[in-house]
């Protein structure tokens, strides 16, 4: 909560919070999320790979930057430092101005992309959502929602609902997805949407689903 009023108190006509706070509210709620280190240059890319590790992805950063991977922003498996420091220039080279900065980020194993999301309704109050994330989200529209709190087992229930479900479950060969892992996470995003009246909007897009946990890679919080 003082996470949350500090921020309106700054920008009391609310807004997407930055990358850092986001990050910061997330963790208190124990909602796990890849850690992403700050950078403001090329250099400081390439060294950044010092503390994620290798591979590691570079995703531009700026207000007016939204999706990301719509304007090329978004690098994945750069192996080398040298390719962090290369990928900034060019990123920064194309985008201009726009591109404030960068974050640098460990490569999430390979998994099931879902979205779990939140939103303040204006008849039913805060709402929760799990769904399929990736390139079919909007075409598919595969989503099912909940009124916060739930338990782990309504989460399971949520998660059940999806026709994605057999994604998680092995399908065709797939690893089997950590769905107590997820379950929890979901439960404990309807904690902050039920806790949290001043959230407009919650969006982790994507939760990359592996057999070892749930882990959002991308996160996105709006206050009104
Ligand atoms: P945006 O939604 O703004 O376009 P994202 O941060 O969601 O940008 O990245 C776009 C896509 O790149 C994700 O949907 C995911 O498939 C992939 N991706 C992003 N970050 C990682 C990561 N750390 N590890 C693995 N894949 C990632
Ligand atoms: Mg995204």
């Amino acid at each position: 909560r003082r996470i949350v009023a500090a921020d309106l108190a700054a920008h009391p006509e609310g807004r997407w919070l930055d990358e850092r706070t986001t990050t910061r509210l997330l963790s208190a709620y124990g909602v796990h999320v890849t850690e992403s280190v700050t950078v403001d240059g090329p250099e400081a890319a390439a060294e950044a790979t010092a503390l994620t590790g290798l591979p590691a992805v570079l995703k531009a950063t700026g207000p007016r930057l939204v999706h990301k991977s719509d304007v090329g922003g978004v690098r994945l498996g750069l192996r080398t430092p040298e390719q962090v420091r290369h990928a900034y220039r060019e990123m920064s080279a194309r985008l201009g101005p726009a591109m404030q900065g960068a974050i640098v980020q460990a490569m999430a194993d390979e998994g099931t992309e879902l979205i779990i999301g939140g939103v303040a309704h204006e008849t039913f109050g805060p709402l929760i959502m799990v769904g399929l994330g990736g390139v079919a989200t909007e075409l598919l529209a595969d989503r099912a929602f909940r009124v916060p709190p739930i338990d782990r087992t309504e989460a399971g229930r949520m998660i059940g609902e999806l026709r994605c479900a057999p994604l998680l479950h092995g399908y065709r060969g797939r690893p089997e997805a950590d769905l107590p892992s997820l379950a929890d996470q979901i439960v404990r995003v309807g904690r902050l949407m039920d806790d949290q009246p001043d959230i407009a909007e919650l969006d982790l897009n994507p939760v990359i689903v592996t057999p070892g946990g749930a882990v959002a890679v991308d996160a996105r919080v709006r206050l009104a």
